[in-house]
């Protein structure tokens, strides 16, 4: 894993966790004490929140993707004495398809001489030119101090959780991180499938096909559903989150959805805000050009069933 996200300085190293979850519970308390700042994005994902919660650290949240926001909070957490100001944020944020804008958020970073953490679950393996995440997206690697991500998504799907970063940040969350140090760690096999997961991503040869047939297919997805009139969030993703607003008909469309043999989940509050219900659509590459068009069609039959098209 550290030679995926680039080691020519040889400094980098990396700790493997059962989880990503784990990974974010263990990675503020280790790294961070009560004279410290963790500043959050409001839309991270509940392992983030769980993990900043077990750290003692002054807790800033901004506004989901807003830079300026981010700005005055870092000033805020300046302003308290903070002395090591962490920032925290999801490379792709998993309800919406978002992309953060890490380019503009290292600036910030950097400029208040803060750390900047990443969890990158949505976007390793398939984001970016080579798949290296939303860091490669952005052109930003080098300038993320530390990574968590899973092995449970595109990298196999199995399980298993990373913490990528400066060697001698690892090696503290090795002597103090919790999940690591009091849990069995990943079973071979598992460790065994990511790494032929990470070869196959590190390999042009097989890499290329199987990016061009993601993208191909969440192009074909995006394309016809906005065609046919759906209200689509996200952008650049293979998530692709179809926008209903009302719980009842979202989790109703996803009855009817499986009814035809199409696989999507329905997701209301608390997991998404209220009245912003939706489906969220998750595009592969293991999909075909036919079926991605077969869950198009199914999606309009439906839609049309329900009034939310015409
Ligand atoms: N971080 C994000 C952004 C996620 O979406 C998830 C999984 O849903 C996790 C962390 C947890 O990953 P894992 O399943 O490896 O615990």
């Amino acid at each position: 894993i550290s030679d995926f996200y680039g080691n020519a300085s040889g400094t980098r190293d990396t700790i493997l966790y059962a989880s990503c979850f784990d990974a974010n519970a263990g990675v503020f308390e280790s790294l961070l004490t009560e004279n410290d700042a963790i500043i959050s994005d409001a839309l991270n994902h509940a392992s983030i929140i769980d993990g900043v919660r077990l750290c003692k650290a002054k807790r800033f949240r901004y506004a989901n993707g807003d830079v300026k926001d981010l700005e005055l909070q870092l000033q805020k957490a300046e302003e308290a004495g903070c002395k090591v100001k962490m920032v925290a944020t999801d490379g792709v944020f998993s309800m919406d398809g978002v992309i953060a804008p890490l380019r503009e958020i290292c600036d910030v970073v950097e400029k208040y001489n803060a750390v900047l953490f990443v969890d990158d679950a949505h976007a390793t393996g398939f984001l970016g030119k080579t798949g290296r995440g939303t860091g490669e997206y952005w052109d930003v690697i080098d300038r993320i101090h530390l990574v968590n991500s899973t092995l449970g998504k595109a990298l196999g799907g199995a399980s298993g959780g990373y913490t990528t970063g400066h060697e001698l940040l690892v090696s503290a969350l090795r002597n103090t991180s919790r999940p690591y140090l009091f849990s069995n760690t990943l079973a071979p096999s598992v460790v065994g499938a990511a790494k032929a997961a990470i070869d196959l991503v590190d390999n042009p040869a097989t890499r290329t096909p199987l990016l061009d047939q993601l993208w191909g297919n969440a192009k074909l997805f995006r394309d016809r559903m906005s065609a046919a009139g759906f209200t689509l969030a996200g952008k650049d993703h293979a998530i692709i989150p179809v926008m209903l607003g009302d719980a009842r008909l979202a989790s109703d469309m996803a009855d009817r959805l499986l009814k035809r043999g199409i696989y999507v989940i329905g997701f209301s509050y608390p997991v998404v805000p209220k009245d912003k219900a939706r489906i969220r659509v998750q595009i592969s590459a293991a999909h075909s050009l036919d079926q991605v068009n077969r869950a198009v069609d199914a999606f309009i039959e439906v839609g049309k069933e329900l009034s939310i098209i015409s």
